[in-house]
């Protein structure tokens, strides 16, 4: 057990973490970067299509791309803090690129771009369908050039606060199973999405809401947590992505006619249309008797051997390998799937929340830019552009901010819980088994069609889930990388989060972006154009509303 300290400590190494330190330590700061897997084997690097900017050299304008972000977001995103993003995203594409990042390039030598949903122009930029990757490991020689100080491998499990701030973490050794403080001025959460309470879902295990219940559990809200985004194109049975830049680049979706159903729902921008409209085309085929086997097809046959094997060539990997399906000559079967979490912890556009000390981006946060419905590849370009501001804001704040007196005592309670869990007699049930329950019921209630009737049962057994929970015994004692305990900690992170889901989509009675209710159709401006905000009470969850920021763009009818 040992006490360290830091001026800025940042949980998480995707792209928003890596992002964040990397800031921090340009601001002169002593940064700590904590992650429970090595860093390039974030969420971040399974990264497929791309990453939007407007560059006006290309004759492109940011407006436009928030203009067309407002609209993805069905007017519920903050159009002050999609300007940022929007007008940043150039120089921080361009800044990429210095840095080493390989962006393909079009025929005349420029960078690149494809379309991507939701946009009427391609402003795309990708490394063929590996783009996460690519800047992830690009990001990773930057940390380790800057000699940042990386804790790999080890586990957050509580927040530690002093005086009503957060001043440091709790945080597991998973090698030897001790539990250590780190200390921080500032304390950035860059743990990613929330991916993992559903089943199946395009994310890794690794990606369960770590974050989100951290800050949670201080006081933190978790804003807009009910829009969760089902991809349109995840391969049947085991939910794995394949990438929208194969309609980007021509791809076709067709059901078991071989009709371009797009056409009926989308007659603009067919199979372009934003995610959420997708989605629910496909989803209605398949509920009306046009799918097979539950599910449509992504039809890239007549875009040629040679642009799949180059542009395209994972997802052809992947589709030969989990579905045995050759690209070039066939049709593969598809469906929407757990993809995003559009919410999550509330911040302003320096990663600042509510809770003093505390900051958050990424994935885990709520800027808010994707308001109901994030476009594709927007993801990639907000953990670049408010992972650095983040950084910055907390370097910056940190210096403000005397040495904490906390000591290793502050571990106390969080050394006792566990301590509780490990000592509990094992029974039959296993986080597993919780695990796969929460994310059947959410996929089931709280996906891309939704009713009372389904949602308040998500929420019945999510309750019932949490109780089993707190009987829940590790049954692995040991102490050296206790993967059992870890699934335990991380389980209860993800229910604590999937209620959040459940009761802010209960409360929402309307339909706007991915949050679609048959028994509230309509999109409802004058009674929620608001975000759902999710405090942890006294006496258990409490909901409250915020208004939406608008700048320029009013709310119009949706329709592409
Ligand atoms: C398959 C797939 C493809 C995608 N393709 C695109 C795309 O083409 N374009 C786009 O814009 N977006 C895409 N997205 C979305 C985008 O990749 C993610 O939203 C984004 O990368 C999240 O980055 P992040 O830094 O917030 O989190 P992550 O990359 O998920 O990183 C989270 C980090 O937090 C750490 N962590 C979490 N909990 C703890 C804990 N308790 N203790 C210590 N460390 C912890 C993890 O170790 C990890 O380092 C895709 C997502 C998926 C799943």
């Amino acid at each position: 057990m040992a006490v360290y300290q830091h001026d800025v400590v940042v949980v998480g190494a995707g792209l928003a973490g890596m992002r964040a330190t990397l800031a921090a330590i340009q601001k002169g700061a002593d940064v700590a970067m904590i992650t429970k897997v090595h860093p390039v084997r974030s969420h971040s690097n399974a990264a497929q299509g791309g990453i939007n900017a407007a560059l006006t050299s290309r004759g492109d304008d940011w407006e436009e791309h928030a203009f067309e972000t407002v609209k993805g977001s069905d007017y519920l995103g903050d159009q002050d803090a999609i300007e940022v993003m929007c007008q940043e995203a150039g120089p921080a594409i361009i800044e990429m690129e210095h840095m080493g990042v390989i962006f393909n390039r079009d025929e005349e030598g420029r960078l690149g771009t494809r379309r991507f949903g939701g946009q009427q122009r391609a402003r795309t930029f990708f490394v063929a369908d590996i783009t996460g990757q690519a800047m992830l490991h690009v990001l990773y020689e930057q940390i380790v050039k800057a000699r940042a100080r990386v804790y790999e491998e080890w586990f957050v499990t509580s927040l530690v606060m002093e005086d009503g701030a957060v001043r440091g973490v709790a945080a597991l050794e998973m090698l030897t199973g001790q539990l250590h403080l780190i200390k921080g001025k500032a304390v950035i959460l860059c743990t990613g999405g929330t991916g993992r309470i559903y089943e199946p879902s395009t994310n890794g295990l690794i990606v369960t809401a770590d974050g989100q219940s951290l800050a949670y559990h201080v006081g933190a809200p978790l804003m807009d947590m009910e829009m969760v985004q089902y991809h349109p194109t995840t391969l049947k049975g085991n939910g794995i992505l394949m990438t929208e830049a194969a309609r980007g680049e021509g791809a076709y979706l067709i059901n078991k006619d071989g009709d371009r159903f797009m056409k009926t729902y989308a007659p603009n921008m067919m199979e372009l249309a934003s995610r959420d409209v997708v989605s629910r085309s496909e989803q209605t085929e398949i509920n009306e008797g046009r799918g097979v086997d539950d599910c449509v097809f992504l039809d890239l046959r007549h875009l040629g051997r040679e642009l799949i094997e180059t542009k395209l060539s994972y997802i052809n990997e992947v589709a030969l390998d989990f579905a045995n399906v050759n690209l070039a000559e066939k049709p593969v079967p598809i469906r929407p799937g757990n993809h995003y979490e559009m919410g999550g912890i509330k911040t302003d556009v320096n990663g600042r929340t509510s809770v003093r000390g505390l900051y958050a981006a990424g994935e885990c946060a709520c800027v808010s830019v994707h308001g109901g419905n994030r476009l594709g590849a927007n993801s990639l370009l907000d953990t670049i552009i408010f992972g650095r501001r983040a950084g910055e804001a907390a370097a910056g704040d940190a210096q403000e901010v005397g040495e904490s007196e906390l000591t290793e005592s502050a571990l106390s309670p969080e050394r006792e819980a566990i301590k509780k869990l490990m000592d509990r007699a094992p029974t039959s049930d296993t986080p597993a088994k919780i695990r796969l329950e929460m994310g059947r019921v959410m996929n089931e209630g709280v996906a891309v069609f939704r009713d009372e009737a389904g949602m308040q049962r998500a929420l019945r057994t999510i309750v019932e889930l949490k109780e089993r929970y707190s009987r829940l015994a590790v049954h692995d004692k040991g102490q050296v990388f206790n993967t059992n305990l870890i699934f335990a900690l991380e389980v209860g992170f993800m229910l604590d989060t999937a209620e959040a889901i459940c009761l802010g989509a209960i409360a929402r009675k309307e339909s706007r972006g991915a949050h679609f209710r048959t028994d509230f159709p309509k999109r409802d401006d004058e009674g929620f154009m608001k975000h759902t905000m999710v405090t942890m009470g006294p006496r258990g969850p409490e909901i409250s509303y915020t208004p939406v920021t608008v700048t320029k763009w009013k709310p119009q009818v949706r329709s592409y």
